[in-house]
């Protein structure tokens, strides 16, 4: 991002150490994706603490029900928004997916499963595997062989370190998936915690969210 002088993880769009190309998990992820990693898509950051944040804490963790659909709904709308002005940013996809987790249905695919437009493409592919959850690995999850050839799109609510997801691209490909792009509804940042990351928001502070800017089309400094 121009104006962020120590620069951001192109990978990820998070802050990264001055000295290196990319942040440490998405060089992990690099190593495990054989130098292909996906484009990672935020569609906003989710700071700690912050309106986006508290939305996409909630929609699963709230003890209301009727806050929790709330929420999902207007994290939905936010979904669909982006869709309407940014799909012809993204590879083309047949398939649309989301993270499995071990409840029956996972949090992310509740949100994604209300948009129309994914309706005769959302898939479960994925079912969990017998990996590790803390890193990005080959084994943390399986995909069916249906996925064979297919342009898969993978959506998450929360990118944190990506493991989750690379892990996720790992498994389809493994499976003959092609695997170009991950669409996240936030890229978690946390200033309390990590000093980069408080120079980020710092840096991006003034930044207005912009409908019609992605990461793939944006041509000036409004999208964060
Ligand atoms: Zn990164
Ligand atoms: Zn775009």
């Amino acid at each position: 991002m121009p104006g962020v002088k120590y620069g951001t993880c192109p990978t990820c769009h998070s802050s990264r150490k001055p000295d290196y190309q990319r942040c440490y998990p998405c060089q992990e992820a690099h190593w495990l994706l054989g130098g292909d990693v996906p484009a990672v898509l935020p569609i906003t950051y989710s700071i700690e603490r912050s309106q986006v944040h508290y939305a996409l804490r909630n929609y699963k963790d709230n003890f209301d029900v009727a806050v929790r659909i709330q929420f999902r709904n207007q994290l939905a709308g936010l979904l669909s928004l982006f869709m309407t002005s940014h799909q012809q940013c993204l590879a083309p996809f047949d398939v649309v997916t989301c993270l499995p987790s071990r409840k029956e249905r996972t949090a992310a695919a509740e949100i994604v499963t209300m948009l129309k437009r994914f309706e005769s493409i959302y898939q479960p592919v994925l079912t969990v595997g017998g990996g590790t959850t803390h890193t990005a690995s080959a084994d943390r999850f399986e995909a069916s062989p249906s996925v064979e050839g297919r342009r898969v799109l993978i959506i998450d609510d929360t990118f944190t370190t990506g493991a989750s997801v690379f892990s996720a691209t790992s498994a389809l490909r493994a499976a003959g998936a092609l695997v170009e792009n991950v669409l996240v509804i936030g890229r978690h940042v946390n200033p309390f915690k990590y000093q980069l990351s408080a120079d980020l928001v710092e840096a991006a502070k003034d930044l207005k969210w912009a409908e019609h800017e992605c990461v793939l089309c944006r041509t000036s400094e409004s999208l964060f």
